[in-house]
């Protein structure tokens, strides 16, 4: 929308330049008639010509009278017509007169043009016809009799022509530059529109002007029965594009998408009516296709198969062929929905889950999806709910130094009791709170209390051992963190050396900046960094140097699978094991569920461990009670 106020600033500053340029050309002349005025009356009255030149000093006193009220009221238009009637006045007075030594009528053109410059077309056209009538009238009827002078006929013959000759330009050039005007100003309205209603890069309706049609083609539908179907696509692999090869290449990309998008929905398919208004960017590389009277739900799939093949064999833009391909969602009405927000959130909704289950292919919202998007609603309502009522609460995980058993660190877990979330643990909440936003007001509030708790655990109970704090990946892209969790520790004057915060591996991304960079300010606080789930990610090994972790988390499925028959899991404890080992890191196993995984663990040389063979989440109480053992 910003585009939008430019452009309609940039309108208001022609008209602001438009309007000084008559104002200054009003005042100039004036003053220019003025002194002239002046000057020429003084000289006639001296001269004995009384009667000119007490009109010519009566017209300058009126001018400077008009300069006065130009100033005060900028009011040009009244400004122009007062001075128009100054000169046409002047004129008049000229011509009866005939001026000094009769040259008077030679004045007159120039005065008839600047008469015509200084007024709109309309009024110059209205000056224009008044000069022609009233010196036609002077010079070739009995009203003749009122001039002081005589003119030969050829005379007034030639001023009346040359008159005519000369206002006609003038008025010609001021209807073209009116007309110029007129244009840009058009030009600058039409703008407006474009981008007010559609995408700038495709030229496709933008989300707003979808969402009006949708109303008008849903109110439609629903008194002549018609079903509506809505296609949700979503580019797969869009970001890598963007990433690799810019985001020049990745509007070229989205450009040639759309303009295939609008060929694979106008086939011969008689039933759908293909138009521009069928299709619309909504943001970044998502678009819809709303498809018109369709006789069943499954009519939509002939047009979603179309679109996924359009990525047969990878999108080719500028001679590099990129692998990306589309997940779509379809949503029909009245079926899945009845109002266009439902049913574009649904076609979202289903888009998800072509996205989650398979990727390249498309899905129709369910009654399965329904009930998804229901409990997330419900789990976002109780996260606010719990955030506001304070109704999270930390349970505490010991972590033991696998050589002596002793209790050397403690995680911290959260949990909530909002009603809303009876039964859901972090592992589903979490996930919602990271979609919506409210995880970086979670994170702050699990840090707040988890200090809170180390500070009593340290002073009362003698704990000598780290905080682990889990937080979410999301963090990692939030160039502020690091400053928040920086004020925390300054608050609760804990030492950065007894917190160990947990990241899960799957949320580094290779070479982003910003998640490097926030690894690093962390690091710099002097809180240690473990990754989370280690192995269940994609991280280079080679990578790890990179990063300044201290520490691995065994993912709890490779304890799990420690006398798996599938060697490749089994191994992977001992592969991570190693690696730590050359990285000069940490190893924290998880999830150690059995002695025999202990057993292992500790024969293995692992440094810490966890799970529920030593010890369970506990509440509070029954944390301190086991410390004080
Ligand atoms: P995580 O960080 O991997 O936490 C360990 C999870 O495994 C915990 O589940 C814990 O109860 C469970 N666990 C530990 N030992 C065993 C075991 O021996 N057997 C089994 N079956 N499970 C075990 P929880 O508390 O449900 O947490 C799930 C995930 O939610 C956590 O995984 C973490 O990713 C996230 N989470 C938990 N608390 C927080 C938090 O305060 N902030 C953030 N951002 N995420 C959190
Ligand atoms: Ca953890
Ligand atoms: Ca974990």
């Amino acid at each position: 929308m910003t585009h939008t106020r430019e452009i309609t600033t940039g309108q208001q500053e022609m008209l602001a330049v438009r309007y000084r340029r008559r104002y200054r050309l009003c005042q100039i002349l004036t003053i220019l008639g003025v002194l002239f005025l002046f000057a020429l009356g003084t000289f006639s009255v001296v001269d004995g010509a009384y009667v000119l030149g007490t009109i010519l000093i009566v017209n300058a006193l009126v001018g400077l009278l008009n300069l006065y009220l130009l100033k005060r009221t900028g009011n040009i238009e009244r400004a122009a017509t007062i001075l128009s009637g100054i000169l046409f006045f002047l004129s008049m007075s000229l011509i009866i007169t005939g001026g000094k030594d009769n040259t008077g009528i030679l004045w007159v053109y120039p005065i008839g043009a600047i008469n015509l410059f200084i007024n709109r077309f309309w009024p110059a056209v209205f000056w224009f016809g008044a000069f022609n009538i009233a010196s036609v009238l002077l010079l070739f009827t009995p009203l003749s009799t009122l001039l002081m002078t005589s003119y030969s006929f050829v005379e007034t013959v030639r001023f009346i022509l040359t008159m005519l000759a000369l206002n006609s330009i003038c008025l010609a050039a001021l209807r073209s530059e009116e007309q110029a005007y007129q244009t840009i100003m058009q030009l600058h309205a039409d703008d407006i529109r474009q981008m007010a209603y559609y995408d700038t890069l495709t030229g496709l309706p933008n989300r707003w002007s979808f969402k009006t049609n949708l109303e008008r083609l849903l109110a439609r539908a629903g008194k002549d029965k018609e079903r509506i179907g809505l296609l949700y696509i979503d580019l797969d692999n869009f970001k890598q594009v963007n990433d690799q090869y810019g985001h020049e290449a990745g509007d070229r990309l989205l450009f040639k998408f759309s303009e295939r998008l609008g060929e694979a929905i106008r086939p011969t398919d008689q039933l759908l009516k293909p138009q521009k208004e069928s299709l619309a960017r909504l943001a970044g590389d998502e678009f819809v296709v709303l498809l018109p009277n369709i006789k069943e739900p499954l009519d939509a799939s002939a047009v979603a198969t179309r679109v996924l093949n359009l990525f047969d064999g990878g999108l080719e833009v500028d001679g590099v062929t990129h692998m990306i391909y589309a997940s779509i969602g379809i949503s029909v009405y009245p079926d899945d929905a009845t109002t266009p927000t439902e049913l574009i959130h649904h076609a979202d909704a289903a888009m998800y889950d072509a996205k989650n289950n398979s990727r390249n292919c498309f899905r129709f919202f369910t009654q399965k999806i329904a009930d998804t998007l229901r409990q997330r609603q419900q789990i976002e309502k109780g996260l606010r709910e719990a955030l506001s009522e304070e109704q999270f609460s930390l349970v505490y995980m010991p972590i033991f130094d696998c050589k002596n058993n002793t209790i050397v660190a403690v995680e911290v877990l959260l949990r909530c009791q909002s009603p809303e979330l009876k039964g859901i643990g972090p592992d589903q909440f979490i996930p919602v709170a990271e979609a919506t936003g409210i995880i970086k007001d979670i994170d702050l509030w699990v840090i707040d209390n988890a200090l809170q708790a180390l500070i009593i655990l340290r002073k009362k109970h003698y704990f000598k051992g780290k905080i682990c704090i889990n937080i979410s990946g999301v963090e990692l892209l939030n160039e502020h963190f690091p400053s928040k969790v920086k004020n925390l520790l300054e608050q609760h004057k804990v030492s950065p050396e007894n917190v160990e915060i947990e990241v899960t591996e799957t949320a580094f991304i290779a070479d982003n900046e910003t998640c490097l960079e926030t690894l690093k300010a962390l690091n710099e606080l002097g809180v240690s960094l473990a990754l989370d789930d280690f192995g269940t990610g994609y991280t280079a090994f080679s990578q790890l140097i990179h990063y300044p972790a201290d520490c691995l988390k065994i993912d709890r499925s490779f304890v799990n699978d420690l006398f798996s028959e599938r060697e490749a899991r089994s191994k992977m404890v001992m592969v991570i094991q190693s690696l730590a080992k050359l990285y000069d890191l940490r190893v924290i196993a998880e999830g150690v569920e059995t002695e025999a995984q202990m057993n292992y663990l500790r024969e293995n040389g692992c440094d810490w461990a966890q799970g529920y063979y030593l010890s369970r989440p506990l509440p509070w109480d029954n944390l301190v009670k086991l410390l004080s053992e």
